[in-house]
């Protein structure tokens, strides 16, 4: 077995005296030390050197037996390093083991970095002879190679040179472009009087000094509440400008540059433009699909989006007659006005209803219900923090069934843990290997003792989200390759699952089970099951063509020759035909927009999920969601097979033909208030 090798190979690089992972899997399994740290992580890294070397030493005919497998193992020890050391900078407890985790971390990915690149394993792969192999086989090494493609490794010494100092350039510029937003904080100076409407503490936290003036800064927790409930329109105007334009002009520069060269890399990878290059390894396909994604439901949300916005209009009307328009600045202050209005809801009243614990184990039994599976505590099992709670899944929804992997709930905050809310694998699945674990990354109220933690439903939503995320992970962990893992699935498709999960808390039928209040033990009263539902899908239809300007402004910096971008005059288009909201001729927002680093022209990607996962939910029962024959058939089609067939192929199989729009069609326009409470 492999875990003897890896554990004998860990054994003679430990450095003597260092407090060492004693598992070749879990990093924090014996409470390492930084030393220990370096060492577990040497240890996979000695591992896919030798796995490499097995692979190019082979002569003659090359075989997925003698290349192909070594390749995935050696990908395997680095994936399994990266995500030890990705694990302990998150999560660790100590400051020391964090910074030498993160060092590792980089050390991993740069391993990674050049076996991606690596032109005489790419040569090696391209020779095997596929034709006897499964399917599973010949679907991972197309993959590879199509990757391999991309990076432009099959290309001659000369031009993988201008591609490698393209990279080079293009990382620089990202950073810049993000450092610029980090550290490009402005203030605005205003009177006590001009935060009317602001919440008390808001206002207890902003004294004016000797001079009685107040400072304003563009950070999001000086910036939301202001957006959300200052009366002031002038104060409103005045933060948004500064706010969006407090990376402007430096950032229009770095933009434009590094359009420019991201069209040359995608020239010199035979592609017409950069958003078709990006398009490549996704569901998507090209730049004309997501075109057509964004026209479609343009058509799908614009009739919502009216509705709204004239009972938006009408509503301010009654408050400030004088007003013909809503400028984008008001934006998110009259959608909050009218919410809490018209639905009377109050977000705090909800939270009684949702104590941590109460939550969690509602998560975990609707879970079991909707998947057949099982979760048992495992006391004791080892953990990075005591905090977190190990769970065994097994298969079936009564205990005793297979083992099918185990979770980690890392649920509350600690200092030093990061704040976000995430799940990801902690050891990589492999069929006849290794069973998949992941980790739930929450930093949810509760954690203390005598508090019950008391959630909003937005919170709660997103605990079940993050679990759909571990369901997919543990379900699809059990391939023959790690590298056809659900983790591989195409990045435009791996929010599906989870978004279709949020679809089942908005149902009485699914929440009434844990939903009780937290000192009567009461359900929650119909009213406010109603409103807050209301109150949740009011504005359906802006906020997807709001998602839609978006996609369309990031794509359209990307699909043409960039010496014709003029990244104010696309902005202001895209507000044309997708905001009824008035554009202010003074937003910059391009100059702060992180995700045209990261994503660049894929911001669509958060559509195409969503329109997948409703079009998922609605071949659920809804008289009957859990407990359908759905539910299984959704596990074997869609989750089991991770990423060892295309997503295209995981949805086919699952609703019998390719996703349509209707299913987000009738979720933008379910109008409730039109209708009678249900
Ligand atoms: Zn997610």
């Amino acid at each position: 077995m492999r875990h003897k090798v890896l554990a004998a190979i860990f054994l003679a690089t430990t450095a003597a005296g260092a407090q060492t992972a004693t598992d070749p899997l879990r990093i924090w399994v014996g409470n390492p030390d930084p030393a220990g740290v370096t060492a577990w992580v040497q240890s996979h890294l000695d591992e896919a050197t030798k796995q490499e070397n097995t692979l190019l030493a082979v002569t003659g005919a090359r075989t997925a037996a003698n290349t192909l497998a070594p390749y995935d193992e050696a990908d395997r020890a680095l994936s399994t390093a990266a995500r030890g050391a990705h694990l302990l900078n998150a999560a660790g407890s100590a400051k020391e083991l964090r910074d030498a985790a993160q060092a590792e971390s980089r050390r991993v990915s740069a391993a990674s970095t050049e076996l991606s690149l690596n032109r005489t394993v790419y040569d090696r792969l391209a020779s095997i002879d596929i034709g006897g192999a499964g399917a599973d086989t010949k679907f991972y090494l197309a993959k590879l190679l199509r990757d391999y493609r991309l990076q432009g490794v099959d290309k001659d010494e000369a031009t993988r040179k201008q591609i490698r100092a393209l990279r080079d350039q293009i990382t620089n510029l990202v950073l810049q472009f993000n450092r610029n937003i980090a550290e490009g904080t402005a203030h605005i100076e205003v009177k006590g009087s001009e935060l009317d409407g602001l919440p008390s503490d808001y206002i207890a936290r902003h004294k004016p000094d000797a001079n009685g003036v107040i400072t304003l800064t563009t950070d999001e927790p000086d910036y939301r509440p202001v957006m959300e409930y200052a009366r002031s329109t002038e104060l409103r105007h005045r933060l948004f400008d500064a706010y969006n334009e407090r990376c402007y002009p430096a950032n229009r520069d770095v933009l434009l540059k590094m359009l420019t060269l991201r069209a040359q890399l995608a020239h010199l990878l035979g592609f017409t433009n950069y958003a078709d290059y990006a398009a490549a390894d996704k569901m998507i396909g090209s730049a004309a699909n997501i075109r057509s994604l964004i026209t479609e439901l343009d058509k799908v949300a614009a009739p919502a989006r009216a509705r709204e916005m004239e009972r938006l209009i009408a509503y301010a009307k009654t408050q400030d007659p004088s007003l013909t328009s809503i400028p984008e600045y008001s934006a998110r202050y009259w959608l909050n006005q009218y919410e809490t209005f018209t639905y009377n809801f109050d977000s705090q009243a909800v939270r009684a209803y949702f104590p941590f614990a109460q939550v969690q184990e509602g998560v975990l039994s609707t879970a079991s219900r909707l998947f057949h599976v099982h979760f048992t505590v495992v006391p004791g099992a080892p953990t990075w923090d005591p905090s977190v709670t190990v769970l065994d899944v097994t298969d079936g929804r009564e205990a005793g069934g297979k083992k099918l992997g185990r979770i980690y709930l890392d649920m509350h905050p600690r200092p030093g843990k990061d704040k976000w809310f995430n799940a990801g694998p902690v050891v990589l699945g492999k069929r006849g290997i290794a069973l998949p674990e992941a980790r739930l990354n929450g930093n949810f109220t509760g954690g203390e003792n005598g508090d019950p933690g008391l959630m909003q439903y937005d919170d709660v939503v997103t605990f079940f989200h993050e679990f759909g995320h571990m369901m997919h992970m543990v379900l699809g962990g059990n391939q023959q390759y790690e590298g056809t893992g659900p983790l591989s699935v195409e990045w435009d498709f791996v929010e599906a699952p989870s978004q279709m999960l949020e679809e089942f808390f908005a149902s009485r039928s699914v929440l009434d089970p844990f939903a009780h209040d937290y000192k009567t033990n009461q359900p929650m009263p119909e009213a406010l099951f109603n409103n807050m539902i209301r109150a949740d899908a009011f504005d359906r239809g802006i906020q997807t063509e709001r998602q839609l300007m978006y996609a369309g402004f990031a794509l359209h910096l990307h699909d043409r020759d960039p010496s014709q971008v003029d990244p104010d005059a696309l902005l202001a288009a895209s507000y044309k035909q997708y905001s009824a909201f008035t554009e202010d001729p003074a937003n910059r927002m391009y100059a702060t927009f992180t995700h045209l680093t990261g994503y660049a022209s894929n911001y669509y990607t958060y559509q195409l999920s969503k329109v997948i996962a409703l079009d998922f939910f609605t071949q659920f029962d809804p008289a009957n969601l859990l407990d359908g024959p759905t539910a299984l058939r959704y596990r074997k089609a869609v989750l089991e097979p991770g990423g060892s067939v295309s997503a295209n192929t995981l949805v086919k199989n699952f609703l019998g033909r390719p996703q349509q729009y209707e299913a987000m069609r009738q979720w933008i326009n379910k109008d409730l208030e039109s209708s009678p409470a249900k």
